[in-house]
């Protein structure tokens, strides 16, 4: 017996669209802790992720690993985020290779702790180029890409140092409130052109970054923290993906602490 197809207009009705249409998106500094995270995330939902490093080869295994792990295309771009011309040329390659950015994550950055006093010239300039110059760079050169997105939303990665600040955390909070200040402003600037932009602002979270902190000083975070415990990089990632999506559409030029309620 043969079944006969349903007529054109039921099949349409039928045929469900899809879930979602991919979405573009960009992580820098995504080889390895939060922004690795949250290149999984994005990945396990709907989005090509562009995974990025320093080192090309570092950022190709990323991707490649990424995809592994979640089924999801990825690609890689590299470069280092305090040089300009760099970054110019990793959005001229996503320009190339997908034409636009539906979400973009601006998280690559170092870590640097000393007294004021005691911190060398060349540790305050690098910290300022590549967490604060960085990041200006990496949203300035993607505008172009993100003007051509759907729904284009950026999240750029702070930190509870830029807005409560610590002992020997002078040069890196300052780097990281000027990350605040740059949300803030392109919000203003860009939520005309439909483009979002908050900020999240992590606590202390177990990644490469913390890896100088002993344990005498692990335990007092845990104690200062009211969650009673230290962040992992999906909870950061979590909040990044809840940002990035539609379920945010109304969240423009905010900055979510990320934190377990430590930042006072
Ligand atoms: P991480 O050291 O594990 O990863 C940093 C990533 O940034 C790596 O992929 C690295 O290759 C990349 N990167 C560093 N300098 C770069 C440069 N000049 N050019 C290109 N890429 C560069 O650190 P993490 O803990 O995952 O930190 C990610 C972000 O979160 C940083 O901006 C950091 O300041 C911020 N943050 C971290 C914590 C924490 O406790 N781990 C807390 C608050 C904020």
């Amino acid at each position: 017996m043969t079944v006969e197809p349903p007529p054109s207009e039921l099949r349409a009705v039928a045929t469900p669209e899809p879930a979602s249409e991919w979405r573009v998106a960009l992580v820098t500094g995504s080889t390895a802790g939060i922004g690795r995270a949250v290149a999984l995330r994005l990945a396990a939902t709907g989005h090509i992720v562009v995974l990025h490093g320093r080192d090309e080869e570092r950022a190709a295994k990323a991707a490649a690993e990424v995809a592994a792990q979640t089924g999801g295309p990825t690609d890689s771009v590299h470069g280092d985020v305090a040089d300009s011309a760099l970054v110019s040329a990793m959005m001229r390659r996503i320009y190339q290779r997908h034409g636009r950015l539906d979400a973009l994550v601006v998280n690559a950055g170092i870590h640097a702790a000393g007294l004021l006093g005691m911190v060398r010239h060349d540790t305050v300039s690098r910290l300022f180029e590549v967490n604060a110059i960085g990041a200006t760079h990496t949203l300035q050169a993607s505008l172009r890409l993100l003007r051509r997105g759907a729904r284009p939303a950026v999240v750029l990665i702070s930190s509870i140092m830029g807005r409560a600040g610590g002992p020997g955390q002078a040069v890196y909070s300052a780097t990281k409130a000027s990350v605040i200040g740059l949300a803030l402003a392109a919000a203003k600037e860009l939520g005309p052109a439909g483009i979002r932009v908050n900020a999240v602002a992590p606590g202390y979270i177990q990644t490469d970054m913390l890896s100088t902190l002993d344990d005498e000083a692990r335990g007092a975070t845990m104690a200062a923290t009211p969650l009673g415990r230290l962040g992992t990089p999906d909870d950061v990632a979590a909040a990044v993906a809840f940002l990035l999506s539609p379920d945010a559409g109304f969240i423009t030029g905010q900055v979510i602490g990320v934190d377990g309620g430590l930042a006072p």
